[in-house]
């Protein structure tokens, strides 16, 4: 499929709810991205979406969704530092990196092949600032150049609450913030991660309903943490214990 023959209304019309303006150069990198995504996915195994329609809504649509709580944690941060932790084909990171090009953007997926298209995303779509990493977090979050070191830190599709929270607060620097989109059935997921919340220091700042959820189609809800202290430096375990033994 042509990248032009991609139709874009849905996320003009997400754009346009959200105030925000989809410049020539974020509608053409969204292009991109998608003609990317489309073309790799059949030749390795990026994402269980193959549908042009399917992409838009959930993939780009939702992703929308979480900039108002970018903004927010950025605020105070001219060059603000995003982790996207289990990122995949680059979600939600891509999607918040074209909308706002200043952020220094870290792509965090265990997967080798995830990363390879990630590095191939980022030379075509001459994004600057971004860094795809292939690593576990359980591993990166005790790097000193990154634990400790971001605002925003994103995670979609990760695992259980609690076991998220062990891969992703440890990026966070005291005040930072986690966003987590998440389904629509939330209540049982939360009270299973107080324990979580408590040991590695972070509080429920927000649970939200996901903004847009006629134009991407299902019900969502956004979990929004705040890193109120340095997480215990025990944390993350061992790669795979999390999810393992998740702190509930
Ligand atoms: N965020 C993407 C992908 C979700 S699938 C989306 O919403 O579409 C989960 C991804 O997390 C997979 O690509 C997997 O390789 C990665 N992953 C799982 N555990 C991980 C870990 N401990 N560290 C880093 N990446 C991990």
């Amino acid at each position: 499929m042509s990248s032009s023959t991609l139709d874009l209304t849905v996320l003009h019309i997400a754009a346009a709810r959200l105030g925000e303006e989809l410049t020539p150069a974020a509608e053409q990198a969204f292009r991109r991205y998608a003609q990317l995504l489309l073309e790799w996915n059949q030749r390795i195994n990026l994402t269980g979406l193959n549908e042009w329609s399917e992409i838009q809504r959930r993939f780009l649509v939702e992703s929308l969704g979480l900039l108002p709580w970018v903004d927010q944690a950025c605020v105070q941060s001219p060059a603000c530092r995003v982790i996207d932790v289990g990122t995949g084909a680059g979600i939600p990171g891509i999607p918040l990196k074209i909308l706002r090009p200043n952020l220094s953007l870290t792509l965090l997926d265990a997967t080798a092949k995830k990363v390879r298209f990630l590095e191939l995303v980022v030379r075509e779509l001459a994004l600057l600032a971004t860094t795809p990493i292939h690593e576990r977090a359980e591993t990166l979050a005790h790097d000193p150049t990154h634990r400790g070191q971001y605002d925003v830190v994103t995670a979609r599709a990760l695992a259980h609450l609690a076991v998220a929270l062990e891969l992703t607060i440890p990026f966070l620097r005291v005040d930072g913030l986690a966003l987590f989109p998440k389904g629509p059935e939330i209540e049982p997921e939360l009270r299973e991660s107080q324990r979580a919340l408590e040991i590695l220091g972070g509080e429920i700042e927000a649970v939200e309903p996901m903004p847009l959820a006629d134009l991407v189609g299902t019900i969502g809800t956004i979990v929004v943490v705040r890193a109120v202290r340095p997480a215990p430096p025990q944390y993350p375990r061992r790669p795979g214990l999390p999810a393992k033994r998740p702190l509930r």
